[in-house]
């Protein structure tokens, strides 16, 4: 049988492969359903691996069972490929030469770290009970690929799903799990503001958009300060407001755009009637009229909490204790692993990514966002041991 060991071994054999892959698709970021190079480069990979591959899952994804010798369950592992449209920065030797387009999340990462994955699990195909489904998503920046694959099947079958995310917030080496909510919904709304125009020296004769916007915005605010249980995170934030045409005119329309954040799947729900009450208090209060809608995003990601004390055991024998961490806080941002985990058990865990040390500390969106390459490996070989132990169970 072969062991931890012998498969640290391996994935050290094949790291600069796996780091070749990582820089190739740094330097050719494609933004989210767009993804055709990248899919037709991971298809590639994955042809001579004896796995049952489709492609052109949700447009650009791409979906390979890597079937045992010994019938079993199936377990999906997940990266996502899409970049951001940032100008990249980092001045790097293999820096994007799509511009205006960066690898500023660090897909390129998971793409080949899931990659390394299904190069070293085809060796190991004789010893697994089950199948391992290697999913690659377009789209995770938006407007998401994982709901589409979903609808066109890629988790029939599937008993389970993990997935990873590099993690600046920590240094490389560190691997953390999350219990219960691990990142936030990501819904929107959209706000308008409807008073009447008239000059800006006869307020009486008309209704101020913008003075009644300001309310609004004030007054949402008590939505989680007030209304809610101070335990349950959520956000209300009004990103934009617009309205208005000059010095001495009373505006007659005001837009805000927004977003909604919250971990508790209930409370999400409830979002809506929330904040559409207030803006109708609000403006009926001061005579002025409104429309909203509420768009919901990616749903919270929650983590299975079996999946998950099975993954941090492998992780923790792999890996040894003092390298293992239990994220204390949710992340308030989104994800759309969260559809996978909506549908079936799993978890999605952290891998430490920053390294203070060589310089490289940038946060994710940035346009100098880099991280320590040997994040990339620590992630394979995480997706291997905690797959095979699944098939193992
Ligand atoms: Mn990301």
């Amino acid at each position: 049988m072969k062991n931890d060991s012998w498969i640290r071994q391996r994935i050290k054999d094949l790291g600069p492969k796996i780091i070749e892959m990582r820089r190739y698709l740094h330097q050719h970021p494609e933004p989210g359903f767009q993804e055709y190079n990248t899919a037709k480069f991971v298809s590639e990979k994955l042809a001579g691996l004896g796995v049952e591959m489709k492609t052109g899952i949700a447009k650009t994804g791409v979906a390979a069972i890597l079937r045992g010798a010994n019938p079993g369950k199936m377990v999906a592992l997940r990266a996502d490929m899409d970049a951001l449209t940032i100008t990249e920065k980092t001045g790097l030797p293999f820096a994007s030469v799509n511009s205006g387009v960066m690898h500023a999340c660090g897909h390129d990462a998971h793409t080949s770290a899931l990659l390394g994955a299904a190069m070293v699990l085809s060796e190991l195909r004789q010893e697994l009970a089950g199948s391992v489904k290697f999913i690659f998503q377009p789209a995770e920046e938006g407007p998401g690929g994982a709901k589409p694959m979903i609808e066109e099947g890629v988790l029939d079958g599937v008993d389970a799903i993990i997935g990873a995310h590099v993690w600046q917030d920590y240094p490389v080496g560190k691997v953390a799990v999350r219990y219960g909510a691990a990142m936030a919904c990501l819904d929107s709304i959209d706000i308008s503001i409807i008073g009447k125009g008239c000059h800006g020296a006869a307020p009486h004769q008309g209704v101020d958009a913008i003075a009644v916007a300001s309310q609004v915005v004030a007054a949402l605010q008590t939505i989680a300060s007030r209304e809610i249980n101070p335990v349950k995170p959520v956000v209300v934030t009004v990103g934009t407001i617009t309205g208005g045409y000059a010095y001495n005119i009373i505006a007659d329309e005001v837009a805000m755009k927004g977003t909604v954040r919250a971990l508790d799947p209930d409370l999400r729900q409830s979002m809506p009637e929330r904040i559409e009450r207030v803006i109708r208090g609000v403006t009926s209060g001061m005579r002025a009229d409104y429309t909203f809608s509420y768009h919901f995003g990616y749903p919270p990601t929650i983590n299975n909490d079996e999946i998950t004390a099975a993954v941090e055991k492998t992780l923790t024998r792999v890996f040894g204790a003092e390298r293992m961490l239990r994220m204390p806080d949710p992340s308030m941002g989104g994800e759309d692993m969260a559809y996978f985990l909506e549908k079936i058990p799993g978890t999605y865990f952290f891998v430490g990514s920053s390294n203070p040390e060589k310089g490289i500390t940038s946060p994710g969106h940035k346009s100098t966002f880099d991280i320590d390459e040997e994040a990339i490996t620590i992630m394979t070989e995480a997706m291997v041991c905690s797959a095979i132990d699944f098939l193992r169970v």
